[in-house]
């Protein structure tokens, strides 16, 4: 397969997980403050692992997740968008490369069945609306059914002053009033294999995307406390990705004390990350990355001194 390139990703990262197809696409980069993307952690420490330049910026990047299952095409996240005001695009730039990536691949937006949000954030859903020519709010994906958290959008209705300015109604309220989101309370599975669970920290109600492949043959072992009666016991896991968003949104923040500034409830980021932990690395569940600029995901691992590594998927 020629190599293409994907936005700011190096190179089309595709890989089988299962029965299902994984696709990182991104929808550019954009600028952060180096000092909010890692919260309490000193400078010489992060520095070490992410270029800043002379404004302190770090380059952040826009991932979504395509899964194909074989039978629905499935978008996770949709960027950043094209719709920013004059006042965020002089913030944050509007790199709007989404579609284009996506077209660059043969997929269309028509070819779209079901669009995901883990949250409500502006650069997480933009591109889930566009306007049309005469300034009408619409769908950017108009055969899609859309899913994002019921409690993101209740929040969003009257956010906090403190980041108020991440929710832009216009993308999420006219699809909400049409009946085309369908709002999840965390846990339902939206088809085979495909799954959302909330995990606190970012905000109260951000939900990452459980991606299991093969499930006929390997079946999904148990959480922990919960009892399969009668039946073997499960020893082999399906091939499992996890779209884990804002938790831990680049491969410098898979240590459990890195959490972003950002994050409103930073002490339940931590307990979200060890609950993401006590399964994921037994059941070597690939980690997806939403703000990674170069790595689009990666296996996690602890070494013998229980630090977090990132083993990289080929
Ligand atoms: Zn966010």
């Amino acid at each position: 397969m020629a190599t293409v390139f994907y936005g700011t990703l190096d190179r089309m990262h595709r890989m089988a997980l299962g029965d299902f197809e994984l696709t990182a696409f991104s929808d550019g980069t954009y600028p952060l403050d180096g000092g909010a993307f890692f919260g309490v952690i000193p400078k010489t420490m992060w520095s070490r692992k992410i270029a800043a330049d002379d404004k302190n910026y770090v380059i952040t990047g826009l991932n979504s997740l395509l899964i194909r299952t074989g039978k629905q095409t499935i978008l996770v996240e949709t960027g950043m968008g094209n719709k920013l005001s004059d006042r965020m695009r002089k913030f944050y730039g509007q790199p709007a490369k989404l579609l284009d990536n996506l077209s660059a691949a043969g997929i269309a937006p028509e070819d779209i069945d079901i669009v995901i949000n883990s949250h409500l954030h502006f650069d997480h859903c933009g591109w889930n609306t566009i306007r049309d020519k005469n300034g009408k709010i619409v769908p950017t994906f108009p055969r899609a059914k859309y899913y994002a958290p019921e409690g993101e959008w209740q929040y969003a209705r009257k956010p906090s002053e403190r980041d108020g300015i991440s929710y832009i109604p216009e993308n999420y309220d006219p699809l909400v009033e049409s009946g085309q989101m369908t709002l999840l309370k965390g846990g339902e599975e939206i088809v085979p294999g495909v799954s959302v669970e909330t995990f606190r920290g970012h905000t109260a109600s951000m939900q990452a995307i459980v991606v299991r492949g093969d499930q006929k043959t390997h079946p999904v072992p148990p959480k922990d406390g919960e009892t399969r009666v009668g039946q073997p016991p499960v020893t082999s896991c399906p091939p499992t990705a996890c779209y884990i968003s804002d938790l831990m949104p680049t491969t410098s923040h898979i240590d459990i004390a890195w959490g972003m500034g950002f994050d409103l409830y930073p002490l339940e980021t931590i307990e979200s990350k060890k609950r993401y932990y006590a399964r994921s690395i037994p059941e070597k569940w690939l980690t997806v990355f939403t703000h990674d600029p170069k790595t689009p995901w990666v296996y996690i691992e602890r070494d013998e001194l229980g630090k977090m590594v990132a083993k990289e998927a080929k």
